[in-house]
């Protein structure tokens, strides 16, 4: 007899024996502890995972498996649980985001950087529109997620920015917002449109990784928006054509380099197109053809690398001066 003999039906008798008695004498009678770390969801509510098992196995062998007889993780009494058909939840609240922060210190900011209560109604809102971003996938959300306790609290951890225990993602975001907060503003401002008319809440879910090599402070969600403006095909087509007609070649609007010149035909049309509009106020715009700058991947590479971002000008400036 082991967890694996367990049924479907008998975890259902066993949710029923749990909401009859109660979870403090079913854990009680049992002699579970109260889960740590994974809950069963049934019906909108939680369970304790390990007991559930445990206690499904009397529904279906007969006898009860204790705490010590099997493990409540992953590989074990989670895995049965999901392959009879059961939704496991992990209670760990998934670390903050770096667009949930940027949210959330702009909410901060306009409270002249004072932590507000959990049912204060800006907390509340936030907790709300949290909830709804396309940032962490449902079965890694406990029932904790970002409810209004959890985000008063990270505001009061962040509004005493000087203790040690911030770690570089916080600090990283609380200095943009001291060193520009119009900008970290805009940023929130731009990223709740985003999400409120749609386009960042389909690309969001999207596993594209972010280089290393990519500073945006404005966060992961606008920066990804900005792809795939730079990637669109019709407008990218639109600006090659306009600038073989003017200058009669491709060539990187920062450095000269024309992939056809060194690679030949393997470099031929290959450009890369950079938006540039910044990340802050580029959320409602539709991009216009002037907005797209040509560039190498280097010279393109060398803008994303550290935030502010360089208009493509200043770098020709940096570039031509460093030749100089
Ligand atoms: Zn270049
Ligand atoms: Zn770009």
């Amino acid at each position: 007899m082991s967890l694996t003999d367990i049924t479907r039906e008998g975890v259902l008798k066993a949710i029923t024996e749990f909401q009859e008695l109660g979870r403090d004498e079913f854990l009680r009678r049992y002699g579970f502890k109260e889960a740590r770390t994974y809950l069963l969801v049934h019906e909108d509510a939680f369970y304790d995972s390990k007991a559930i098992a445990g206690v499904a196995h009397r529904h279906t062998a007969g006898r009860p498996l204790t705490a010590g007889e099997f493990s409540g993780g992953e590989k074990h009494a989670v895995r049965v649980l999901r392959s009879l058909g059961f939704e496991v939840r992990s209670t760990r609240t998934p670390p903050w985001d770096h667009d949930e922060l940027v949210l959330l210190c702009a909410v901060l900011a306009g409270n002249g950087w004072q932590p507000m209560a959990p049912d204060a109604e800006r907390v509340q809102e936030l907790s709300e529109f949290l909830r709804r971003l396309p940032l962490h996938r449902h079965g890694h959300r406990g029932p904790d997620f970002r409810t209004p306790d959890e985000v008063a609290r990270k505001m009061a951890e962040l509004a005493e920015s000087h203790l040690p225990e911030n770690s570089d993602r916080d600090e990283q975001i609380l200095r943009a917002f001291r060193e520009s907060p119009t900008r970290m503003n805009s940023a929130a401002e731009a990223l709740r449109k985003g999400v409120e008319s749609g386009p960042l809440m389909d690309l969001a879910w999207s596993d594209e990784v972010i280089d290393a090599e990519v500073s945006a402070p404005e966060g992961r969600m606008l920066f990804r928006w900005h792809l795939v403006r730079e990637r669109d095909p019709a407008l990218r087509k639109k600006r090659i054509d306009q600038a073989r007609a003017r200058h009669g070649a491709l060539a990187c609007e920062v450095c000269g380099f024309d992939y056809e010149r060194t690679y030949g035909p393997r470099g031929a049309d290959y450009i890369e197109c950079h938006h540039v509009v910044p990340l802050h106020v580029s959320g409602e715009t539709t991009t216009r053809l002037n907005d797209l700058a040509l560039l190498c991947a280097n010279c393109h590479r060398m803008i994303h690398r550290s935030s502010p971002w360089p208009t493509p000008a200043e770098l020709r400036e940096l570039v031509t001066r460093r030749r100089s």
